[in-house]
């Protein structure tokens, strides 16, 4: 037996470690940093990290508590995964226990012990998936081949850039990287892991079926937040335990144990998916860097429109960048790309007269064609003539959404819902309109317009019910939809094979957005879903396939490049304006929330906030409301700090969160690191 003090890192709003007593029983081990200990903390049971062991505390005798259990029979989590988790706390200037804590699966924080044979069990086993054929292996192309080499090739930390256009075969590039590596390691007692990101696995689920056939031997396995809990646990038990090679998983998976991590890979590395958007705000690309540089293995970043961050480190030589420029079978060719002048081609329900002939064209000719439009819904807004009434969300600053089909205005926001009026609330009149128009209406529009065409709409609305998305692309690649109308659910990933027109309608309102990176965003989007097109090559008498997009600024310059297909050019304006504005990639930027059931709290915190510290070196900016001021009750307002170094940015927010602990207020704050939502 053996007294030890357990310093345990909980998931809990402080900024330290906590001691525990520990006396390991009979026959057992003492416990050792990376195990998962089990604690009384206030009224609750709590699972922690053991981040120390030692034999002495500064608490007293009388408060020291013990700890309730030690999940011993779990290998303990290595130092390099500790390592990453103190990185990011330490980053992203949070609590240890708020990273670590929430990393683990739900079932490894509870009192019970697990049995790892059991939670193993569920595991789809090597050789056991659908057929056990290993899958063709196409013959790459020259610059596929140069880039596996490069991937594969490369010792020690090599970040790559791979920049291929939509349709150039870069899964393929990642599939033989990866192949190559794990069978280099199947000697060695550590087999090689290979990390595969996505943005969201249920919209790829190709990808999935393609690598568990193309790696009939070796186990997959994935990690997302679609998962089951029990299954979670398998899944990230085998990546822990080393034996699943293979993980496919959302920016979640980044923060998993991988004891003998050898490839990461971010598909589609601009993806805004990759960043969390509450709790702990980390980007998982960035992180994937740092992991990566920490353990000395390659990295490849995969996009068709790489983020202006990857870009910048890719002209600027950090990262190695690697071309694909052309699609990748044979034949298939990048679609034209042409603007529809919306002030001349006036819109009948939503769809121009140009746009609906090449519809009308698909039709008869038997192709699919794709109408994207990224809003959901029947119209953003109910309004009435009569007195200017507008369905208002009570709580937040916004609409209220009209979905038609289950009679509801809907706040995208907190959630409300009602019933849709039969009449003006404020004056009685029975001629409400609709403004504007979200999926569901063009839906209604298109059907009276083609009533012979078989329409689908794929939103989040019409995929609330799990399994529902993935039957929706089911159908539309077993050819059973003539006409698909979505969000940008439709523009990730998706190989159709008889998809020759992609429409866009609407995508005029991010040009002239207050956030910066809206036109950022812009071009990606819509160079994904133009991606869309076309990537078989032109049948006999089929259609050269064609993205349309409905604009009132057809002269606008990002247009200009989406024709060109040039995203180089583009993304080297973007750089040199932001340079010149001094905004990221060049400055480094903290924002500061303030959250209050009224605005003025919110204020005055951050007034305060911004003459508590001064710095040479840090900009602190004004405090201003969000522009989306009121969310569910809730009043929010922010504050921006910039700087030209990171390091001097770093070290002001330690200094800075310690002296606004000391401000009195009732409004609830938090620091984000590198924000994207300003
Ligand atoms: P990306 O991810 O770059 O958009 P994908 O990886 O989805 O492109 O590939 C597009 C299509 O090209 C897929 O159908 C894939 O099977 C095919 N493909 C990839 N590489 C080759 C190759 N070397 N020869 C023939 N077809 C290929
Ligand atoms: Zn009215
Ligand atoms: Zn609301």
């Amino acid at each position: 037996m053996e007294h030890q003090i357990l310093q345990i890192a909980l998931d809990a709003p402080l900024d330290f470690c906590f001691d525990y007593r520990w006396l390991s029983g009979e026959g057992c081990a003492p416990a050792v940093i990376g195990q998962i200990a089990i604690v009384p903390f206030g009224r609750r049971e709590v699972a922690g990290m053991i981040v120390g062991v030692t034999q002495h505390t500064d608490v007293p005798p009388d408060k020291l508590k013990d700890a309730l259990a030690v999940h011993v029979q779990l290998p303990p989590l290595n130092t390099e995964w500790l390592a990453l988790c103190r990185f990011a706390a330490d980053y992203y200037q949070r609590p240890l226990g708020e990273v670590v804590i929430p990393a683990l699966p739900k079932n490894l924080r509870g009192l019970k012990t697990i049995s790892l044979d059991r939670a193993l069990k569920k595991l789809a086993k090597p050789g056991s998936s659908h057929d056990s054929t290993p899958a063709d292996v196409p013959a790459l192309n020259a610059s596929q081949q140069a880039a596996v080499d490069a991937i594969a090739s490369a010792s020690g930390f090599a970040p790559h850039l791979l920049y291929g256009v939509t349709g150039s075969g870069k899964t393929e590039v990642y599939l033989q990287a990866a192949a190559r590596i794990l069978s280099r390691h199947e000697d060695a007692d550590n087999h090689a892991q290979i990390l595969i990101l996505v943005p969201e696995i249920n919209l790829t689920p190709q990808l999935e079926g393609n690598i568990r056939a193309r790696f009939p031997g070796v186990m997959v396995a994935t990690l997302h937040s679609g998962l089951a809990e029990g299954e979670r646990l398998g899944n990230w038990l085998a990546a822990h335990l080393g034996q699943a090679r293979i993980i496919l998983g959302t920016r979640l998976a980044l923060l998993a144990s991988f004891p003998h991590l050898k490839l990461i890979v971010i598909d589609e590395e601009h993806d805004p998916s990759y960043k969390q958007q509450e709790g702990l705000r980390y980007s998982a690309r960035d992180l994937a860097v740092w992991r990566a540089r920490q353990l000395a293995i390659p990295l490849v970043l995969g996009s068709a429109t790489p983020s202006l961050e990857s870009w910048h480190h890719a002209q600027s030589g950090r990262y190695r960048q690697l071309d694909l420029r052309e699609r990748a079978v044979r034949d298939a060719v990048l679609p034209t790309v042409s603007l529809i002048n919306m002030e001349h081609d006036k819109p009948f329900e939503g769809i121009t007269a140009t746009l609906l002939a090449a519809l009308k064209l698909r039709l008869e000719r038997g192709e699919q064609s794709l109408l994207f439009l990224n809003r959901r819904g029947y119209a953003p807004v109910l309004a009435c003539d009569a007195c200017g009434w507008i369905s208002n969300c009570s709580r937040c600053t916004a609409f209220m959404v009209l979905h038609k089909p289950d009679h509801r205005l809907r706040c995208h926001h907190c959630g409300l819902e009602q019933r849709i009026p039969k009449s003006c609330p404020t004056c009685g009149n029975v001629d409400i309109q609709p403004l504007g128009r979200g999926t569901q209406r063009v839906e209604e529009g298109l059907q009276a317009l083609l009533p012979e065409a078989r329409l689908l709409r794929i939103d989040a609305d019409s995929t609330r019910l799990k399994g529902s998305a993935q039957a929706a692309f089911d159908s539309v690649h077993r050819g059973e939809v003539d006409i698909l109308i979505g969000t940008q659910m439709v523009a990730k990933g998706h190989d159709f094979q008889n998809l020759t027109l992609v429409g866009i309608l609407n995508p005029d309102t991010a040009l002239f957005s207050q956030d910066y990176r809206a036109s950022e965003r812009l071009f990606a989007q819509l160079m994904q879903v133009a991606g869309r097109a076309g990537r078989v090559a032109q049948k006999e008498g089929g259609s050269v396939s064609q993205v349309l997009i409905q604009t009132r600024y057809p002269q606008h310059p990002l247009y200009a490049a989406i024709i060109a297909h040039n995203y180089d050019r583009f993304a080297n304006t973007l750089l040199a304006e932001r340079r010149q504005a001094g905004l990221p990639p060049f400055i480094y930027q903290a924002l500061l929330r303030a959250d209050a059931r009224e605005l003025s709290i919110a204020l005055e915190f951050l007034k305060a906030a911004a003459v508590a510290v001064q710095q040479d070196g840090i900009i602190i900016n004004d405090p201003i409301p969000m522009t989306m001021t009121r969310v569910a009750n809730v009043d929010r307002a922010q504050l921006l700090i910039e700087s030209v170094s990171r390091p001097a940015l770093q070290a002001f927010l330690k200094v800075w969160i310690d002296a606004m602990r000391q401000i009195k207020t009732r409004a609830r704050w938090s620091v984000e690191v590198d924000p994207v939502d300003i």
